[in-house]
């Protein structure tokens, strides 16, 4: 975890600041849940200095000179986590030349009006990633935090059939291992290029209704790999048979809740919450599958049990970037608004062994915060759509032209 640790501490020294972005900022008279569980408290201030809040509560003095949001009627939360998104769409190809105001507005329409402070990209070209990255932290591009998992790693000649259109120059770099050597050696080369994590498709659907599984010892070979330089190993499974692959080989996190529910009862959820397992839901996904409620089932048992879960979409595989349908699927999975913002903000701190530095709104907490326009509270899903400002690091990433109610 040590390493994981450290990997992680240089990311976080990279909120943006080299070009001199003011990482300084006041919001004032706002309600604000300090943590999922925290009861709404009214009339705050909070002080951003230096990208991180350096004071919150209802008498707070602020500083002079510092830009201020007034912020009555408006709710304050600590920054929204996506664990699945991709930069896989054409219009991200050559991120290191592309303007770097069509990139914040590429990143604006996918994710930040959704209120998105950090992403986690599952799968895609890694350098392109990196270099799309690099100019979000140089301060030049306005996005999220990125983590990205570089190119996913796959059965051997068992591509997902909706990969069928990729073109034939693409598809040859997608990994495919045929033995353990193979897997490490494509396990170093993503970190050499940047990777944070790894994606393993442990079970890959080959045909619609037909799942190949990867072979417990190329996945297991490629798990160790991955922990042994510190980052975590994410998991398509697809089914029973490659979520058994995915359990047997130490994987950290389930991409999707498995969308082949047939044989994954109690017993094999507990397993997942005996090994500290994760899963994100990716609900809108499957919300046209004729299983859906079994689906939603299987995530609720999951988190009945002790398992954690952690928002995340799949926003950039689908071309629909729109969350509503996500939080519609979640409550009526029975979640209350106060697990929904556990699995956006608690959650995945907590995944990334990064709870000591985010997930909550005090001091000592990095500056990133989402601020709605309504209560959360009220039940009604959309309200976790209405974001007002997206805020990273003390710096304003995003902000609604009007109030969005
Ligand atoms: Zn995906």
């Amino acid at each position: 975890m040590g390493r994981l640790c450290n990997r992680v501490l240089g990311l976080l020294l990279l909120i943006p600041s080299a070009v001199g972005v003011a990482q300084e900022l006041a919001i004032e008279d706002a309600a604000v849940y300090t943590s999922p569980e925290a009861p709404l408290r009214r009339h705050m201030t909070i002080v951003i200095h230096q990208g991180v809040i350096a004071d919150a509560g209802e008498h707070v003095r602020i500083p002079k000179g510092m830009q201020r949001i007034s912020c009555q009627g408006c709710v304050v939360l600590a920054g929204f986590w996506n664990a699945h998104v991709h930069f896989m769409e054409p219009k991200w190809n050559d991120a290191a030349h592309l303007p770097a105001e069509r990139l914040t507005r590429q990143l604006s329409e996918m994710l930040t009006h959704s209120g998105f402070t950090t992403v986690v990209d599952t799968g895609s070209e890694v350098e392109n990633t990196v270099a799309l990255r690099k100019r979000i932290e140089s301060g030049e591009v306005f996005g999220p935090r990125i983590f990205t998992a570089g190119i996913p790693l796959y059965p051997a000649h068992a591509l997902p059939f909706y990969l069928a259109d990729v073109p034939a120059d693409v598809k040859a770099k997608l990994g495919q291992p045929e033995t353990a050597a193979d897997a490490k050696a494509l396990v170093d080369k993503n970190h050499a290029a940047g990777a944070d994590i790894l994606k393993l498709f442990t079970g890959s659907i080959v045909r619609p209704n037909q799942v190949t599984p990867m072979q417990v010892e190329i996945a297991r070979a490629a798990t160790e790999e991955e922990h042994k330089s510190g980052g975590l190993v994410f998991s398509h499974s697809s089914n029973m048979e490659g979520t058994k692959v995915a359990i047997d080989a130490g994987v950290d996190v389930l991409a999707h809740t498995p969308e082949s529910v047939n044989g994954i009862d109690g017993v094999v959820l507990q397993r997942m919450v005996a090994q500290q397992m994760t899963i994100i839901p990716t609900l809108k996904l499957f919300s046209q599958d004729s299983d859906i409620a079994k689906i939603r089932g299987l995530d609720y048992q999951f988190r009945q049990l002790g398992g954690r879960l952690v928002y995340g979409t799949d926003t950039g595989f689908l071309a629909d970037y729109d969350q509503s349908e996500e939080f519609r699927q979640l409550m009526a999975a029975g979640f209350t608004f106060r697990d929904v913002l556990d699995m956006l903000t608690t959650a995945p701190a907590a995944l990334f062994h990064l709870s000591q530095h985010e997930g909550k709104v005090m001091p000592g907490m990095r500056g990133d915060l989402t601020v709605l326009s309504d209560d959360p509270a009220s039940g009604r899903p959309e309200t976790f759509n209405h974001v007002l400002y997206t805020i990273r690091g003390g710096v304003v990433i995003w902000q609604a032209d009007r109030p969005t109610k």
